[in-house]
């Protein structure tokens, strides 16, 4: 199944590069920290300073990556980008940190997957803008202090409640991404369209818009699918009835959701009448892993009101059962 298979830690193909907005105005949606960004910039540039550092959270392909490169590129300084689990050892991270120029960006993505020795050598670093560095070993073991350039790190995650309290409170900018509206998407898909050279037409584009899982990466990659089949079947423009063909092949049903998250939902109905179970569970009997489980499926599920998360476990709600086209239980859940 496409959406499914594809919908879980995909490769950005080319075409989704060149469609990055480049600018804060062409970042669609995300008002509120749009507007405090912006603020925030325009001070730190004022007073020639690096920017204090940013932390961006949410659900995958909401943005994280592409405001973070808009960040930089409004501050006009360089952009660096790593991640958690490349940086295994505290040299990787002193390597990177001991090449940046004056108020630069580092980018990490998945910062909640920096390991315990690494993130000891961030914090000094992003507080003081020094590195301790230890050489040798034994009793001939010395620490050294390196002075580094003033920077701003801007971390990206998926899960802002697995970071440890005293890394979340050096982050002076915290930002958490919502689920994009329909509208919002419909506006990032017919720039995209436009850019791709695809024909899609307003209502093709509020039909992609409403089924995309509040998500931009979604809606990217929906889009593109869509023309493969418009092509195919030669359609000389995608109107809503294109789309909605399409998207019937790509089995995301009216309410937008896909195969897995569906799967999810038949799980937890008929395997375990409906809840609560626990996240670890749904997942197994899925074979999916929990990590996108708990990252990918479960955030859009809750926000649209499928399921609930109560402190005994995941529950189905009735609006889960009337989709699936089953009878909700008497009393409802949660
Ligand atoms: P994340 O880092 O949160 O997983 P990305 O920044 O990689 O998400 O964004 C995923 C895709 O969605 C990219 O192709 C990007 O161009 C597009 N995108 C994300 N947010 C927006 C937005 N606000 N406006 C337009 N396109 C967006």
């Amino acid at each position: 199944v496409i959406s499914g298979e594809s919908q879980l830690g995909d490769q950005i193909p080319a075409t989704d590069r060149a469609l990055r907005p480049q600018t804060l105005t062409e970042f669609v949606g995300q008002e509120a920290a749009k507007g405090n960004l912006r603020i925030f910039i325009e001070a730190a540039k004022g007073r020639g300073e690096a920017l204090d550092h940013v932390l961006l959270f949410g659900p995958p392909g909401l943005g994280k990556t592409t405001l973070a490169q808009i960040i930089a590129r409004e501050l006009g300084v360089n952009f660096r980008a790593t991640s958690g689990p490349v940086l295994n050892k505290p040299g990787d991270l002193a390597a990177i940190l001991t090449n940046l120029e004056a108020n630069d960006v580092l980018f990490i993505d998945e910062i909640h997957r920096l390991s315990s020795n690494v993130e000891e050598i961030l914090y000094p670093a992003m507080e003081d803008h020094v590195l301790d560095l230890v050489i040798g070993e034994g009793p001939s073991a010395r620490s050294i202090r390196i002075d580094l350039a003033p920077f701003t790190l801007v971390a990206a995650t998926t899960r802002a409640g697995m970071l440890a309290t005293p890394l979340r409170d050096r982050f002076g900018i915290p930002i958490r991404l919502e689920f994009y509206t329909p509208a919002e998407l419909r506006h990032v898909l017919l720039h995209g369209a436009r850019k791709m050279g695809a024909p899609l037409s307003e209502d093709g584009a509020d039909e992609i818009a409403k089924r995309a899982r509040g998500t931009p990466r979604v809606a990217g990659r929906l889009l593109r699918r869509v023309r493969d089949f418009a092509t195919a079947d030669g359609a000389a423009v995608i109107d809503r009835k294109a789309a909605g063909l399409a998207l019937a092949r790509l089995e995301v049903d009216e309410l937008g959701l896909d195969s897995l998250d569906r799967r999810y939902l038949r799980a937890l109905i008929e395997h375990y009448g409906g809840g609560p179970a626990g996240v670890e569970t749904i997942a197994y009997a899925i074979a999916e892993a929990r990590d996108a489980v708990e990252d990918v499926i479960e955030p859009y599920l809750m926000q649209q009101g499928f399921i609930q998360r109560t402190p005994r476990g995941r529950v189905a709600c009735g609006k889960a059962y009337l989709h699936l086209g089953l009878t909700p239980p008497a009393a409802p859940p949660g």
